[in-house]
Parts: structure tokens; C-alpha cells; sequence
């Protein structure tokens, strides 16, 4: 698996993701986007997606 740190895994997937969304490898590792040493992208979080959908849910009911 290619490693490449946030910003150009962002690019690369046409993503806006966050720190929060995407889990980063505890050392520093190099990226092979930018070819500097950056944390990496190792997988993503999961987001609370169920939240939300239960509240578009509720209004669409209504
Ligand atoms: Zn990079």
C-alpha cells in the first residue's frame, strides 16, 4: 500500500478529510506524494454517519 500523508491523500482521493478522520501513523514515515518525511495516512476512522441520518430520518417523517 502507497503511503502518503494527509494533505496528499486528500488529493489523491478528492477528500477533505481531517486529523480526525483518518488514522496517522505514530512515526513519521515517507510520504510518497511529497517525498517529505510526515506522518501517513494508515486507515480511516470511521465516521458517526448514523447521527445524521437518523435526524434527516426524523424531519423527512415529519
Ligand atoms: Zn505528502
Amino acid at each position: 500500500m502507497a503511503e502518503f500523508c494527509l494533505e496528499c491523500f486528500n488529493q489523491i482521493e478528492e477528500r477533505n478529510y481531517t486529523r480526525k478522520d483518518v488514522k496517522l501513523s505514530f512515526l513519521p514515515d515517507l510520504c510518497e506524494g511529497c517525498g517529505e518525511s510526515r506522518r501517513i495516512v494508515v486507515g480511516l476512522k470511521h465516521r458517526r454517519t448514523g447521527y445524521r441520518s437518523a435526524q434527516s430520518k426524523k424531519t423527512d417523517s415529519k
